[in-house]
């Protein structure tokens, strides 16, 4: 039998549930009877869980799910929430499935897959792209080019768009428009309550600025409201890949120092250390993404040059194609960890001892295919926000220092942890900042709430946290309590 359950009806279902709390529950028999017919549910040794579950980017360390449900409509997640907390069912809504950390290995329960909220309108007349919880951040870059708009957004293409925002929301183009959550106007919101409620500035402020920073935690976002900006350079970029060898690295970590103060906000810059197991040595690639013109381009291009590059590419291409190339194919399933510190000045000596370490660590590791990320993004339009709107705490951080480990052979887990954290210690130590600056949505996971949202934070996120979420419901993968 499947029938829906609304209002006061539902109180009174959940009442009777709350009275007959099942341990050991078969989540078809639970939950069918609220949902739409097209809401799908699994178990996890069913044949046809992995069609209702969210694929995962990594399989490390990733969550035990004991069944999923890829609920049709709103009501029917706001039906799961009430009734899974009424019988002390731990879940997890999902979306793009790249959260990914040490604590995910330690989340069981059932995964809600968002996938089919996948609803997305440019509101030219308010000025607004309005985007359901199944966006993922590929979805989003035609509508938006068509319509000549941006929104400050990750990179990915495969990312759920949600997902990333409520940790912030950095991209190449974070110079020019800022962090996705500074252009978050409002969201609709899942509450503990199962209750759907609107929150913004206006409405509900003080959780306004939990969900930036810390939204995981809060609820399930079921929309999210961005304010746009005119697209740069009319839709079209300027993108240059520049190859270094191991005797140019230090000059171009050098070349990056200076420009600490002065990165124009239309150029993204990525450095990526990587090795090339044919002519076995470590490279270094610049990626630049420049959002202007050829001609405002040559500059860089000469700077390129000068410090000699052994190969390079430049083109032109449109947003929809610099975002498309982003991450390659989506890939789901595979074995990959990482960790991050946040940067507040380049140390071109730093850095060199990280390539230096990395080169022998692939001399002595050959099964090891890991690589090292260098995020550059000017962070002036980033400070243009106050603090005071959001819980996310480090908008001085001009460099996200981004670290992936990759390889399959299990004896590797145990070095490339080791390796990962001396690097983060060694950049830590001359980052300019003396309270660990951590990326949420780049935690290795160890670095804990001080580290995720700041000191200074944690006392009114507590409180909210206490306020909204008693039961802890949400976030298991980023614990406010931990
Ligand atoms: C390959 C790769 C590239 C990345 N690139 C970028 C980038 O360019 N910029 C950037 O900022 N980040 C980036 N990230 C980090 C990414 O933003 C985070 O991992 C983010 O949490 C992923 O969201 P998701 O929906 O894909 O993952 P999921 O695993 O599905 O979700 C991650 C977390 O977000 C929560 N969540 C998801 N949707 C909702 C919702 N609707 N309401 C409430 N909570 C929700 C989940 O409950 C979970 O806690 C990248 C990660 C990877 C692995």
């Amino acid at each position: 039998m499947v029938h829906r359950l609304s209002g006061s009806f539902a109180m009174v279902i959940l009442a009777n549930f709350a009275a007959t709390l099942a341990c050991d529950v078969n989540l078809e028999a639970l939950f069918e009877p609220y949902m739409s017919p097209g809401t799908l549910i699994a178990e996890a040794n069913d044949a046809n869980f992995s069609d209702v579950a969210s694929p995962r980017w990594s399989e490390w360390n990733s969550p035990t799910w004991t069944g999923a449900i890829k609920p049709e409509t709103v009501q029917d997640l706001q039906n799961i929430v009430r009734i899974a907390s009424a019988h002390n069912i731990s879940f997890m809504a999902t979306n793009g499935g790249h959260g990914t950390s040490i604590i995910y290995g330690t989340v069981t329960g059932v995964d809600i897959n968002l996938e089919n909220f996948d609803t997305i309108k440019v509101d030219l007349e308010n000025n607004h792209l309005i985007v359901g919880a199944g966006v993922k951040l590929g979805n989003i870059t035609e509508p938006l080019y068509n319509a000549g708009k941006a929104v400050p957004r990750g990179n990915s293409p495969c990312v759920g768009m949600i997902g990333a925002t409520v940790g912030g929301g950095i991209g190449f183009e974070t110079g020019l428009y800022g962090l996705s959550i500074d252009a978050l106007e409002s969201v609709r919101l899942v509450t503990a309550k199962g209750d759907l409620i609107t929150v913004s500035d206006n409405q509900h402020p003080d959780l306004m600025w939990a969900i930036r920073g810390a939204g995981a935690n809060f609820g399930i976002i079921t929309e999210a409201t961005f304010r746009m900006s005119d697209q740069p350079n009319n839709g079209n970029a300027v993108v240059g890949s520049f190859i270094y060898n191991s005797s140019r690295t230090l000059d171009v970590f050098e070349e990056l120092q200076t420009l600490d103060d002065i990165l124009p906000a239309e150029l993204g810059v990525q450095l990526g250390i990587s090795y090339d197991r044919t002519t076995s040595e470590s490279l270094l690639t610049v990626d630049m993404k420049h959002f202007g013109t050829w001609e405002t381009f040559q500059p860089h291009w000469n700077t390129a040059i000068r410090l000699g590059y052994t190969s390079a590419t430049v083109k032109n291409v449109t947003l929809v194609e610099l975002f498309a190339n982003l991450d390659g194919p989506c890939q789901s399933g595979v074995y990959i960890n990482g960790g991050t510190v946040g940067l507040g000045r380049t140390d071109p000596q730093t850095m060199q001892e990280v390539f230096e370490e990395m080169t022998e660590f692939y001399k002595n590791y050959p099964g090891y295919e890991g690589e090292t990320l260098f995020q550059r993004y000017a962070n002036n339009k980033t400070l243009e926000t106050p603090l005071s709107t959001a819980v996310y705490p480090w908008r001085d951080t001009k460099t996200f220092w981004l670290h992936e480990n990759i390889y399959t052979e299990p004896a590797l887990e145990e070095p490339s942890i080791r390796l990962l954290l001396s690097l983060r210690e060694k950049l830590q130590a001359t980052s300019g900042f003396s309270e660990p600056h951590i990326y949420i949505n780049y935690a290795y996971g160890d670095e804990g709430p001080e580290g995720w949202w700041g000191k200074a934070n944690l006392a009114k996120l507590r409180k909210l946290k206490a306020k909204w979420d008693p039961k802890n419901l949400f976030g298991h993968g980023t614990p406010i309590f931990s």
